[in-house]
């Protein structure tokens, strides 16, 4: 690959072609040149400002309900440097050593396993953008059963019912789709609380006998009343009582991130605060529909719907 990097302007070349010349090149190696520089201009290549873009996933292999981390370097000053997948904007931080850029993707619990291009777009100061490929694993996830007997007035739902249900999943859907700019998030994420895991993410549920959409977050078994924290800092832009997650917060960390914190006792924050890394956002309960005091904690990275571990096991690798 070419040495050249963000660095290497015209200029520069210039430069290291004068200071060769004043070394009087021997005949054969001028004649290499040229042939190289004509079939840099036969092929279409040019010396590439992107050349010396490496770009790395952690993990290497992710799996359906994954998040992982794309970082990029061997970039210098770029004036912007963000990522493509399936269509979304992903935006990269720089990290503390220098030329590093990364960021977040999330892999939906439904998406195909194959192989898929992120495209990493940078733009020099002189404002010419150039883009380059990495392709992604993407390895199927385990997902477990679980069967549930819940009363039915929480499963067969009446009209009136239905149309709660309806308007809030709308409400959420709408949330989800909305991009905040402004990067809140910083560094590790942590577990809202100590309990035990009871329920994983993505397990296939059946209720009272029939098939039910899948279980998108992970539950947290928990006395009532055990404070959860948030699991790093937002803002709250959600705090209401929905007819299935009962008393909720959803936290908005922005570039596509948000986590939600469902079936709580009580809620001590209130849409439109800000919250810091391990704050107070309510008391675990057991409202909505649920059949004991737990948590339920959920995240969505870019609409993608992804389990809350896999953001805790990258959290080593986040810088503060
Ligand atoms: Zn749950």
């Amino acid at each position: 690959m070419g040495v050249p990097t963000l660095t290497v302007t015209p200029g520069c070349l210039r430069c290291a072609v004068l200071e060769v010349c004043r070394f009087a090149i021997p005949a054969r190696v001028l004649k290499v040149l040229f042939l190289a520089s004509v079939l840099l201009l036969l092929t279409g290549k040019s010396l590439n400002a992107g050349d010396n873009l490496r770009i790395e996933s952690v993990p290497g292999i992710v799996k359906q309900g994954d998040v992982c981390l794309i970082r990029t370097s061997g970039l210098v000053s770029p004036k912007s440097v963000h990522a493509e997948f399936q269509g979304e904007r992903v935006p990269l931080a720089p990290g503390l050593q220098n030329g590093i850029y990364e960021g977040l993707i999330g892999i939906d619990l439904t998406t195909k396993p194959a192989t898929c291009e992120i495209k990493v777009i940078a733009t020099d100061a002189s404002g010419r953008s150039y883009s380059n490929p990495f392709i992604l694993k993407i390895g199927k996830g385990i997902f477990r059963t679980q069967k549930l007997s819940l009363p039915s007035s929480m499963v067969d739902l009446d009209a009136k019912t239905l149309e709660r249900v309806n308007n809030e999943a709308n409400r959420l859907k709408a949330l989800f789709q909305t991009f905040r700019d402004e990067k809140l998030w910083k560094g590790a994420f942590i577990r809202p609380l100590e309990g035990k895991l009871s329920s994983t993410f993505g397990m296939d549920r059946i209720i009272n006998g029939q098939r039910r959409s899948p279980h998108t977050g992970v539950d947290l078994e928990s006395e009532a009343g055990t404070p959860v924290w948030a699991s790093n800092s937002g803002a709250v832009v959600l705090a209401d009582d929905l007819f299935f997650s009962g008393k909720s917060v959803i936290l908005d960390h922005g570039w596509g991130l948000y986590s939600m914190y469902f079936h709580l006792a009580e809620t001590l924050v209130k849409e439109g605060d800000r919250v810091g890394r391990g704050d107070v956002l309510g008391r675990v309960g057991s409202t909505g529909r649920s059949t004991g005091p737990h948590l339920h904690w959920a995240i969505r990275m870019n609409q993608a719907r992804v389990d809350p571990l896999s953001l805790l096991k990258l959290s080593k690798h986040l810088e503060e």
